[in-house]
């Protein structure tokens, strides 16, 4: 395994094999698989790590799963419960334009209009006939603000991704896990029917053959096992190498929140995400960036960074964390002094990575202009602090 991991330094990642034994290992060489993916990142990345300024529009909180860890989803009639009007939309749009962000994010909950007729009859309230399609009219107001659409939307059919694609600079879909067992009775996807591996990496997969540019990632501390983890790493790799299109990988913790079933689960530590983090960029391909979200890690940036992280994902300036909503953003600011003093430079990106941006069969040509303005004014802002 030694022999493996510096084998990674010199650019050879892990056989599938090498990271499952190493997934068995224990504590054993961890501090050698931090150190590996450190300077792993330091070779495919430099010394440069990205973030996105972004907008985060939550269209609906209504979602027909119940996943035993989110206190985000609602049922119709439950308090709490929202969708957007198109006011709400463009107020946040015309906000997030004006403070300089590049991303809108949206990010629902899986296809509520399958679930509640009570979410069809406010769709079609509001004009629309399908979340997509309003999804659709959100993509185009974001691009007329000036800022680049990232959706992450739950499921999607190949027909839903083609449709979003024409105003999506990129689409996400968490694998999370790729255990079926996390979906037992008892286990926090048992309730929870979009959450079923098979499903989530065929999107994935389909995502790749339309050439969608695609985030995903991996949910720490669900009750998975190490195995586990690395397994749902390894599936992600394969998609990317059959399709070339994963261009980030989340590396998510789980926190507890008051209220729902898992309240009360141990969240991972620090030594557990850091090793994941490093993990993850042992495995994945160099070009493939290593995320995690500041805002769910708020003392362990500095362990991040030396453990393989090139990337902190999006921060507003605009909206909370409406999916973590008690673990605030941190400021641009702090966290660029932070990376400065571990040696690294923070700046900003768009939500779509460069490579794919030239490629006439990755992004959709009347989005390239939109696109090139939104990463000249991002190049513009420099380097943080
Ligand atoms: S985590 Fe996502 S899919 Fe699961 S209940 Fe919450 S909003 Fe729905």
């Amino acid at each position: 395994m030694q022999t493996a991991i510096e084998r990674t330094v010199a650019g050879v990642p892990l056989s599938d094999d090498e990271a499952i034994a190493l997934a068995d290992a224990g504590s054993e060489l961890a501090d050698e698989v931090r150190a590996a993916a450190a300077a792993v990142r330091d070779r495919a990345f430099g010394r440069g790590v990205t973030y996105s300024p972004k907008v985060f529009l939550p269209l609906t909180n209504l979602c027909r799963n119940r996943c035993d860890y989110c206190s985000f989803r609602r049922s119709p009639g439950e308090a709490g419960e929202w969708t957007m009007t198109h006011a709400e939309v463009e107020e946040q749009l015309a906000r997030a334009g004006a403070l300089g962000c590049g991303e809108a994010l949206f990010c629902l909950g899986d296809t509520p209009e399958k679930a509640f007729s009570a979410y069809r009859r406010t769709l079609a309230a509001i004009g629309h006939e399908s979340t997509v399609e309003y999804l659709h009219w959100a993509g185009s107001a974001a691009i007329a603000q000036g800022l680049l659409p990232h959706t992450n939307a739950g499921l999607l059919t190949d027909a839903e991704m083609l449709r979003l694609r024409e105003v999506n600079v990129s689409l996400g879909l968490m694998l999370e896990c790729s255990s079926e067992r996390l979906c037992e009775p008892g286990m926090p996807h048992h309730r929870a029917p979009d959450k079923r591996p098979d499903r989530r990496l065929a999107m994935i997969d389909s995502a790749g053959g339309l050439r969608i540019p695609f985030t995903t990632g991996i949910l720490v501390g669900l009750g998975e096992t190490r195995r586990e983890r690395i397994d749902s790493l390894l599936a992600i790799r394969r998609l990317h190498r059959a399709h070339g299109h994963v261009q980030e990988v989340i590396v998510q913790n789980f926190r507890a929140v008051p209220g729902v079933p898992m309240e009360h689960a141990p969240e991972p530590d620090e030594q557990e995400v850091t090793w994941s983090v490093a993990m993850a960029r042992l495995v994945l391909d160099a070009e493939v960036s290593v995320q995690a979200p500041p805002n769910l890690n708020p003392a362990a940036a500095d362990a991040l960074l030396a453990s393989g992280l090139n990337d902190f994902g999006g921060i507003s300036p605009v909206t909370p964390d409406y999916i973590n909503p008690r673990h605030p953003w941190p400021h641009v600011d702090r966290l660029g002094e932070l990376c400065a003093r571990a040696g690294f430079t923070l700046r900003p990106r768009s939500p779509i990575y460069d490579r794919f941006v030239d490629r006439a069969d990755f992004l959709d040509r009347r989005l390239v202009d939109p696109t090139r303005r939104v990463q000249a004014r991002l190049s513009a802002m420099g380097a943080l602090p």
